[in-house]
């Protein structure tokens, strides 16, 4: 007796999320911030740059802004997710020189002026992640 078994279908992997990735190895040191929300993004090819607002996570793309089959109109792109490794990757390079600065002003010997200068630092640092 032969035995069907129906084999569920392994969902597609999010191949946005993955060429966004790609994206951002390849061009993520030409992200530049432009304003608070506000991000140029560079295209694969590096020939052009997009626009992402990263709070309304909306992108000037013809990906973001077309009607394509298969895809919601006004879903994030490929660039909004770049933004979004960018701002996590940043983020993980502040949280780790906060740490660094914390520990320097716990236990190094310093001059009033150098302390003070040093804990501008850290407070800076700590209004940056929201702490
Ligand atoms: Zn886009």
């Amino acid at each position: 007796m032969t035995v069907t078994r129906s084999v569920p279908k392994a969902p597609r992997p999010d191949t946005r999320e993955i060429r966004a990735l790609a994206l951002y190895r390849t061009r993520g040191a030409e992200i530049v911030r432009t304003g608070p929300h506000t991000y140029e993004v560079p295209s694969c090819s590096g020939s052009r740059s997009y626009a992402v607002d990263y709070e309304a996570e909306s992108c000037d793309c013809p990906d973001f802004t077309m009607p394509r089959r298969g895809r919601e109109v006004g879903e994030p792109c490929k660039h909004v997710y770049a933004v979004g490794i960018h701002r996590a990757k940043r983020r993980g390079a502040t949280a780790r020189r906060l740490a660094a600065l914390e520990e320097m002003y716990r236990h190094e010997l310093m001059d009033e002026a150098e302390r003070c200068e040093l804990m501008d630092e850290i407070r800076g640092l700590r209004r940056r992640l929201g702490l």
